[in-house]
C-alpha cells in the first residue's frame, strides 16, 4: 500500500462509526474504470447503476480482524454485500463448530428435555362404580 494516499485515508473511530460522504465518494470514484463510467461492484463484476444504494462492505470483514478504514472498504450491490455477509456468518459458525469439536468441546451440551406430558389417569376412576346395564336388572 505505497504512493495510495494523496490525500489523509479515513479511518472510523469506532467500528460503528458512520462513513463520510466525501469518503464514500472517494471509493465508488476508484472503482470506476474511466472518470465517468459507473463504479463497478467487486463482487460480481457489473456496474452499481445510480438508482441502487450501494453498501460498503469490509475487504477483510471486522470479525476478522478487519479494520473500519477507507482502504477496507469497498462499495458492492446491496444484493452482493447481503450474501457475501451470509457466506462470511456460515463460514464462521463452521470454523467455531470445528474448533469447539477439536477441543473437545460438545457445543450442544446436554439436551434439554421438556417433563413431557404426564401420563393421563386411567378411565375407571367413575365417583360411583361403574355397573353395567345387565348387571342393573339383577338389582332390586
Ligand atoms: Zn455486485
Amino acid at each position: 500500500m505505497t504512493g495510495r494516499n494523496l490525500h489523509q485515508e479515513w479511518v472510523g473511530k469506532t467500528s460503528l462509526a458512520e462513513i463520510p460522504p466525501s469518503v464514500k465518494r472517494r471509493i465508488l470514484d476508484s472503482q470506476r474504470p474511466e472518470p465517468n463510467a459507473l463504479p463497478i461492484c467487486p463482487c460480481c463484476g457489473r456496474p452499481i447503476r445510480v438508482d441502487v444504494t450501494p453498501e460498503y462492505d469490509h475487504r477483510k470483514p471486522l470479525a476478522d480482524g478487519g479494520e473500519h478504514r477507507e482502504t477496507n472498504l469497498r462499495a458492492i450491490h446491496p444484493r452482493c454485500h447481503k450474501r457475501k455477509t451470509a457466506k462470511e456468518a456460515h463460514e464462521r459458525a463452521l470454523a467455531r463448530a470445528a474448533q469447539m469439536s477439536a477441543y473437545g468441546i460438545d457445543r450442544r451440551g446436554p439436551k434439554m428435555r421438556g417433563a413431557g406430558f404426564r401420563k393421563a389417569p386411567g378411565q375407571h376412576t367413575a365417583t360411583r362404580p361403574i355397573i353395567r346395564k345387565s348387571e342393573r336388572r339383577e338389582q332390586p
